[in-house]
């Protein structure tokens, strides 16, 4: 069984997770893939419903099981990857599966899919609006935070390798914009 795909991407603190959320919350026929990763559970999310929170060893288990469809070492030590047993399964109930991964991992799933698939890059209006919600968001140490920065300014450049850009400059249109584009995907 095979069916359609939506791949939300850009650098952290551009909004796409906030995005990814909403379109789960107001569109039935999608649901999350979760991905696999080794690093720390924040104090709001949940195992098995934001990420399977696993061990490095257990990580690279999967990995020599072939059990990933992409996967990277985003930041030091911390793999994050795509399940092939997800999309298998969101397929078998027949629902679209829906991703928020990193920019080269969305680039992977892109020419794995091709046309089953709909690439959308959600690009903040500055890299200090970047900064800002980051901040905000308070889960990061100092070094974590320069990383996720320095990677931000690289992502931005690959923006036009998706299908779509939302420029998430005002959250309320851009939820709107990625409704828009999903329903006329899906339909
Ligand atoms: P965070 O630690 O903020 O949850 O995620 C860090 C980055 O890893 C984000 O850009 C997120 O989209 C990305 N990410 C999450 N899951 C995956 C995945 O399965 N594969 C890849 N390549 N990136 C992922």
């Amino acid at each position: 069984m095979q069916g359609k795909l939506l791949l939300f991407c850009g650098p952290s603190g551009s909004g796409k997770t906030t995005i990814v959320h909403h379109l789960l919350q107001t569109n039935p026929k999608i649901e999350f893939s979760v991905s696999a990763t080794t690093r720390p559970q924040r104090a709001n999310e949940t195992d098995g419903k934001d990420y399977h929170f696993i061990s490095v060893d257990e990580f690279k288990k999967r990995i020599a099981n072939d059990e990933f469809v992409e996967w990277e070492e985003v930041y030091t030590d911390r793999f994050y990857g795509t399940l092939k047993s997800e999309i298998d399964k969101i397929w078998n109930d027949h629902k679209v599966a829906i991703f928020d991964v990193d920019v080269e991992g969305g680039l992977k799933i892109k020419k794995i899919f091709g046309q089953m698939l709909l690439a959308v890059f959600v690009m903040p209006p500055s890299v200090e609006a970047l900064h800002q919600r980051l901040k905000a968001r308070n889960s990061e140490t100092k070094e974590s935070f320069k990383a996720r920065i320095a990677k931000s300014e690289h992502e931005i450049t690959y923006a036009f390798r998706f299908d779509k850009i939302i420029i998430n400059d005002d959250l309320p249109k851009a939820l709107d914009e990625a409704e828009k584009l999903v329903e006329e995907f899906l339909k």
